[in-house]
């Protein structure tokens, strides 16, 4: 009975059913993570511009403190997370493997867990500009991972119309639960930034997309939408890569987002469930975006759990808070098993975008040799977007990048459900990952050698 109506419930087509994993972490309340006495706030953890610094050596600063204002419309604020004093500001290890500049803040001993401000913001009266302003300086990112800043999708361009906000509850990673705990936590805080979410878009409704392996929080927030807004929950089949902005918009609302196009397109906007609720509570608050929920799991940690960590944290200090690494850890994470960044540096910072730290042991990462391809054709059947990762995978080993432009790869989405089916262990989307960089290097080169 359950697999049937399971099979009768909305999703997209294609995709793969890995193991969710999720029973580590999902029934685990939110902690709070105490203050590190260090804290590394790189100037650059979004798409973007980076931001551009505001304090120097020696100064004081308050948790919530703007520290680093948006050096464009695609650039954020940065905050001081803790109260303290400003100990460097250098150049740093990232978790994108690069050196960043960054502000490190020596914590006050004193420095208060709560946001001292504590006090709602008036947003009723003010005009969806001005909305978008607070949103940008309060350092607002797509917290599911991409960390794109959440203001510019919410800036409409003329000629279009945003009839549609979706909030993204899919969580489709395997492991993660975070997004699942923050809408079980803090629904008040989602339906407030929901308002003003539609407030600034002008849009008609909103719906929740959430995968029916998360009953509790469909079940929640169906029964907490305030009778005066016009939405829904719609409860998704759990398959991957659902909570990818394209095929959840084809999953809740049936349209398509062309190639090269974007959600605005089809007059729809997506946020983040965690995102919103950091929006929501910074107008409950005024508190900006200065720490985030993020899952540690995994078989390779000791103790699992889902916590509130300050933004900047080493990631040195949430291990050891989870009782440490176990001995047959081989790799540490940031985001789930399908597109989580491998971390070489344990003492790299915890970034906005970071959503989980997922520990594996020798047991699951095992190097498999690679096989020819036998033209299954699993890939294909598994792409969500409707490439052809068989064909693109042979003409990525011959560096054939113009050929790989004919069949599309700039819309891969870098999933990695066809390495995942490919029975052959070729590294698919590693492949197409590197070519897409080369060929975005290519172009802005030849944009810049043309102006
Ligand atoms: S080609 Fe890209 S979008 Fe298609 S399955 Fe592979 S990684 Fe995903
Ligand atoms: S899944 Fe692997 S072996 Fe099968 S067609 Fe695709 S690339 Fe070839």
């Amino acid at each position: 009975m359950l697999s049937f109506l399971s099979k009768t419930l909305k999703t997209f087509r294609h995709g793969i059913h890995p193991g969710d994993y999720k029973d580590l972490t999902r029934d685990l309340d939110i902690a709070r993570l105490p203050f590190s006495d260090e804290l590394t706030i790189p100037l650059s953890q979004h798409l973007g511009a980076p931001s551009r610094c505001l304090v120097k050596v020696g100064d004081k600063v308050n948790r919530g403190q703007i520290i680093a204002e948006p050096a464009g419309f695609v650039s954020i604020g940065q905050h001081a997370p803790v109260t303290g004093t400003v100990k460097a500001i250098e150049m740093k290890h990232h978790p994108s493997g690069k050196m960043v500049e960054s502000v490190i803040i020596t914590k006050d001993p004193f420095s208060p867990q709560t946001f001292y401000n504590e006090h709602a913001m008036e947003w009723e009266n003010l005009s969806p500009d001005e909305l978008i302003s607070l949103i940008q300086h309060g350092g607002f990112v797509g917290l599911g991972g991409a960390a794109f800043p959440t203001h510019v999708k919410l800036k409409t361009p003329e000629g279009k119309n945003a009839r549609f906000l979706i909030v993204n509850g899919v969580e489709c990673e395997p492991y993660l639960t975070s997004d699942h705990r923050v809408m079980l936590e803090q629904s008040a805080d989602i339906f407030l930034g929901i308002r003003i979410l539609l407030k600034i878009l002008g849009a008609e409704k909103f719906y929740i997309g959430i995968e029916n392996n998360k009953p509790d929080a469909i079940a929640l927030l169906t029964k907490n939408i305030p009778s005066d807004m016009n939405g829904e929950v719609v409860a998704l089949q759990t398959k991957y890569p659902q909570g990818a902005e394209k095929m959840l918009i084809e999953a809740v609302l049936k349209r398509e987002v062309p190639s090269g196009k974007l959600p605005i397109d089809v007059e729809v906007v997506v946020q983040n469930s965690g995102t919103i609720a950091g929006i929501g509570m910074m107008f409950r608050f005024g508190q900006p975006l200065i720490e985030r929920v993020v899952t540690i799991t995994g078989p390779g940690i000791n103790n699992p759990a889902n916590l509130l960590i300050p933004i900047g944290t080493p990631l040195t200090d949430v291990l050891d808070y989870c009782g440490g690494l176990k001995e047959n850890t081989r790799q540490v994470l940031f985001g789930g098993p399908m597109m989580g960044a491998p971390q070489s540096d344990l003492d790299v910072p915890i970034l906005k975008g970071t959503s989980g730290i997922l520990c594996l042991t020798d047991e699951e990462v095992t190097i498999k040799e690679e096989f020819p391809c036998i033209r299954c054709l699993r890939c294909v059947d598994a792409c969500p977007v409707y490439l052809n990762p068989s064909r693109l995978g042979a003409l990525a080993k011959t560096r054939d990048y113009e050929g790989m432009l004919e069949y599309h790869v700039m819309d891969c989405v870098e999933c990695g459900s066809c390495s995942y089916v490919c029975p052959s262990n070729i590294p698919l989307v590693q492949r197409f990952r590197v070519s897409k960089a080369l060929l975005r290097e290519k172009q802005a080169k030849a944009v810049k050698k043309s102006a």
